[in-house]
């Protein structure tokens, strides 16, 4: 019907309209697992939606494109089988168990925290997108963030990353403390940077506000620099560090 409803309107026509029916095939096709042909009506729908200025729907859109892309690696995953698969399987099954008893949340939590450092790329993805979605997981994750920032950096922009990635959506901005405070009840920043091993854009990383204002880099050790976080790359899996020449403390 949408397509049939398309048919009916301008085709270059930069109306709502045209958004409003791209997006509603878009979904209607992933949920038909066509995740190729969403994938297409979300880019026009973002292409019009930019030519447009609409920001809100750029946003809006851009997230739904990375949900998407998630969606279908699922589904490659999936119909590929072997260990993999299986693992995702059990990672699956431990994200719902974030929904039962206090007991056993928790040892899920652990159980996909600690996959968020697998060395398989797919499997950190799925951990981090599981634990984005549960609500006790985020306040988990907030607790962490917040009780290891002292003790274990590592640990804590771990945590963070979680909440730095549910954030930003995609759209690669700085995110200040005042509007994490409004999301999360916590004051820290979030910046994307480069890792300094593959060169490749890692986003939503907890740093404090005034990191946002001193000028840092990404790099493969911790030297030479007043102030440095650990961070492990979305893509190499190389651990990274975000580093500054003034202390941004
Ligand atoms: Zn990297």
């Amino acid at each position: 019907m949408y397509t049939e409803l398309l048919g009916l309107v301008d085709e270059g026509s930069t109306s709502y309209n045209v958004c409003a029916i791209l997006r509603n095939r878009a979904l209607s096709y992933r949920s038909l697992k066509n995740y190729d042909a969403a994938l297409e009506d979300l880019a026009r729908e973002l292409e019009i939606a930019q030519r447009k200025g609409d920001q809100l729907r750029v946003m809006e859109c851009q997230k739904i494109t990375k949900e998407t892309h998630e969606w279908k690696r699922n589904a490659e995953i999936e119909a590929g089988g072997g260990p993999k698969a299986e693992k995702i399987r059990e990672m699956e099954e431990a994200g719902h168990r974030l929904w039962r008893t206090e007991a056993e949340a928790e040892a899920a939590f652990e159980t996909l925290f600690s996959d968020l450092q697998d060395g398989d790329p797919d499997v950190r993805a799925a951990a981090g997108r599981l634990l984005a979605d549960n609500p006790n997981a985020i306040r988990k994750l907030i607790s962490v963030y917040q009780d290891c920032l002292g003790s274990d950096p590592r640990k804590s922009v771990l945590a963070g990353r979680v909440l730095g990635r549910k954030m930003d959506a995609g759209s690669q901005q700085m995110i200040h403390a005042q509007i994490s405070a409004i999301r999360f009840g916590i004051q820290v920043a979030f910046t994307p940077c480069v890792c300094g091993h593959c060169g490749q854009l890692n986003v939503g990383i907890p740093v404090p506000e005034g990191g946002l204002y001193t000028p840092f880099y990404g790099q493969q050790d911790d030297q030479n620099c007043a102030y440095a976080l650990p961070v492990l790359c979305d893509f190499c899996g190389k651990e990274f560090f975000i580093a500054w020449d003034s202390d941004p403390r």
